[in-house]
């Protein structure tokens, strides 16, 4: 037995998976977008069922109130605040060696959205807001790839594989999930045509979420990736699942009818979130971290491409860094992490350096340059902030 046979003999063993089913997985890509609790739980399932290669978008750190849920963190990636995308790089590279992992330190943009899903041939929403949502749905519809939808929150959860509609679009992108237009479903702004304002909605932030009930969504979503993958569309149910954990109540609903033909996305193909200028976006308030995320748009992605010029340029923003306190370098795969922290005694008495109560991190990577100011979500405060700390 070889040993990808034996590896895999368990799901190849399944009518559903077999010989082709695998090599089917072996040869696909897949996005990955978000890795908290619902994409390290895919990921994971992922790399582990063998699929070529997995690409993990996440622009977020490790933190103490992610280890409750997000299975492929440690104690170790929290207190060093690691990015999410790196430590699920590192962590499933020991899973699988044969799987390509390729992860990027960065928030999903319209500028680079489809930069992203460009070779994918499914992509999984394990994302935490509606608009990115959004974006996703525009980035599948365009290319017309299955979309795994997925949300929990608290007690709840729900999952549904996306076949967007648009059959001219598909020898223009030839993806490995083929299926005819009758067999399509709604997308997601079929179903949402309003997307809901912050703070409309219920979130793990405001009301909690039990940790299995976002491990039991993520399962769902890698269960249908693999088998959309595996099996191809035509055999995989359209079905919307939703449960609800605290009254034990485990519900499906078929997909099939609930397209709307005038839908702006999948009807009249006008791809609102793509064509939105990102300029809004530069600067975003973390919600529940009290933290101001800024892109550093002084650095760009080109700018530190290569390694060499990384290091080169996270050298110059820690020696800047160095006259107003404390720092501390560190490297996570590709990506760079300096980290001004402020001195536990006294502020320093310099009003121009002062760092009160504000600490600094700065990410510099493939996908460009970010820095998040801890202790304020006053954005105007924060760009002045990092305009005074790191001259930008
Ligand atoms: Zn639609």
């Amino acid at each position: 037995m070889t040993d990808m046979a034996s590896r895999y003999a368990r799901q190849m063993q399944l009518p559903q998976v077999g010989s082709e089913g695998q090599r089917r997985l072996g040869a696909a890509r897949v996005l990955v977008a978000g890795c908290g609790a619902l994409g390290t739980v895919v990921s994971e399932s992922l790399v582990r069922a063998g699929v070529g290669v997995v690409t993990i978008v996440d622009r977020d750190l490790v933190e103490w109130s992610n280890l409750q849920r997000q299975t492929m963190f440690t104690e170790q990636d929290a207190r060093r605040g690691v990015p999410k995308a790196e430590a699920a790089k590192a962590r499933l590279a020991q899973l699988n060696s044969g799987t390509v992992v390729r992860a990027f330190v960065d928030d999903l943009r319209a500028s680079n959205a489809l930069r992203y899903a460009q070779d994918a041939d499914l992509i999984v929403d394990c994302l935490d807001n509606f608009e990115t949502r959004a974006l996703l749905n525009d980035c599948a519809v365009l290319r017309r790839v299955p979309l795994i939808y997925g949300g929990a929150v608290g007690l709840e959860g729900m999952a549904a594989a996306i076949l967007p509609h648009g059959g001219e679009v598909r020898a223009a992108c030839g993806g490995a999930v083929a299926w005819s237009d009758e067999r399509s479903t709604p997308c997601l702004r079929c179903l949402m045509p309003v997307l809901p304002a912050p703070g409309e909605v219920a979130t793990c932030e405001t009301v909690g979420v039990l940790g299995p009930v976002a491990g039991m969504v993520g399962a769902i979503e890698a269960g249908l990736a693999i088998r959309l993958l595996a099996e191809g569309a035509h055999r995989v149910p359209s079905m919307l699942v939703r449960f609800d954990f605290g009254a034990m109540r485990f519900a499906s609903s078929s997909l099939h009818g609930a397209r709307d033909p005038d839908c702006a996305c999948c009807g009249r193909r006008r791809f609102e979130e793509l064509s939105r200028d990102d300029d809004a976006r530069e600067v975003r308030v973390l919600c529940g971290r009290n933290a101001v995320e800024i892109r550093l748009a002084g650095i760009s992605p080109s700018e530190v491409a290569a390694a060499a010029d990384a290091d080169r340029v996270a050298e110059r923003v820690a020696e800047r860094l160095r006259s107003i306190g404390s720092v501390e370098c560190q490297r996570h795969g590709d990506t760079r992490l300096i980290d001004l922290v402020p001195p536990d005694a006294a502020p320093v008495q310099s009003s121009s350096s002062s760092l009160g109560m504000h600490r600094l991190r700065v990410l510099i990577g493939p996908a460009g340059a970010f820095a998040v100011v801890e202790g304020t979500t006053d954005t105007e405060r924060a760009r002045s902030l990092v305009a005074r700390w790191l001259g930008v």
